[in-house]
């Protein structure tokens, strides 16, 4: 277990009953350093230490927002350990609002599985999971929709039965989402909560945003779930309230537009649909639907494309889950 007086992140240096600030260097322009905010907040007493990272597609600061919120509410008296705030996980693409990083296209969510120095994106994912590997027992990576994309208030963690997935699950539903996602996705096998599992450590995935928006409502829950997640570590007092009735969803198909228009979404997001019910329509300038999509099998819909965007064929419009249990 870490101690709150022992460990550096970046320039940002925890102190006991302090909010430090600071940068983590991830890479660097031509001209200087590409770095990204951090922020620790230390209790007075040792404890575990919980790393918090936001922006890791870059217009999702739903976490980054819930974490600020947290921060200032906190009595530090009554806190054990350290809870660590990293404010923009890939800072070129937070700097642009991307999903992706702008100099080499990547998704850095997908590059945790093999450590790489080979292009910038790599080099940035090797630097965070090794940073957060050598001072967290825990780790949450935040996400909120992203410019294009309405989810529902939900979390993930990687099922492998190992001791770091189960305590996964119990920090998932200390989030306090009314669905979980056990994940087994290959498609998600790079993903740093999965990497972060299967080296040992349980690391969990927020969702909670919508279509480029953030209202007060999601920075409240996006903060309850770090809450939450705090509380069952024992950083902060309490215990946490998951969900009276939570859903387990599992294997997840994407599906892809095979034509253009304007995307009219058919259903909610969080809905559980049967299999070939539609879930929404592609309409060209025309007025005419020019395509249905159909959900694969029964399911949970844990993000659609945002109503009423205009997009190209191949666009990945919806997650569709299995429903599991509950
Ligand atoms: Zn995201």
């Amino acid at each position: 277990m870490a101690t709150a007086s022992s460990f550096k992140v970046g320039t940002a240096r925890a102190r006991p009953g302090a909010w430090s600030t600071g940068t983590l260097t991830l890479g660097h322009y031509p001209d200087g350093p590409i770095t990204t905010p951090v922020n620790i907040l230390c209790g007075t007493r040792p404890g575990p230490v919980l790393w918090v990272q936001s922006a890791i597609h870059g217009a999702e600061c739903g976490g980054a927002l819930g974490l600020l919120r947290l921060f200032k509410r906190i009595d530090v008296r009554r806190m054990k350990g350290a809870i660590v705030g990293v404010m923009a996980a890939n800072p070129t693409a937070f700097r642009v609002l991307g999903r992706n990083t702008p100099y080499d296209g990547e998704n850095m969510n997908r590059l945790f599985e093999k450590p790489s120095r080979t292009g910038h994106s790599r080099q940035a994912a090797a630097t965070l999971i090794e940073t957060a590997m050598g001072v967290a027992d825990a780790a949450m990576d935040m996400h909120s929709g992203g410019q294009d994309t309405v989810v529902p208030f939900y979390s993930i963690y990687w099922e492998d039965g190992s001791p770091a997935s189960k305590r996964g699950a119990e920090l998932a539903r200390a989030t306090g989402t009314k669905a979980i996602w056990n994940s087994t996705d290959a498609w998600l096998g790079g993903a740093m909560y999965t990497a972060m599992t299967k080296r040992g450590k349980p690391a969990i995935i927020v969702e909670c945003g919508s279509g480029g928006d953030l209202n007060d409502r999601d920075v409240g829950l996006h903060m309850g779930a770090i809450a939450g997640v705090a509380k069952a570590m024992g950083i902060l007092p309490g215990r946490p309230k998951p969900a009276s009735r939570i859903l387990h969803v599992g294997t997840c198909d994407l599906l892809y537009n095979q034509r253009g228009g304007y995307f009219l979404p058919a259903v909610e997001v969080g809905a559980v649909v049967r299999k070939g019910q539609v879930i929404g329509r592609l309409m060209d300038p025309h007025g005419r639907i020019v395509e249905e999509l159909a959900s694969p099998k029964r399911s949970y819909i844990a993000a659609l494309v945002r109503e009423h965007r205009a997009i190209h064929s191949g666009t990945m419009c919806a997650e569709c889950c299995d429903v599991l249990r509950g």
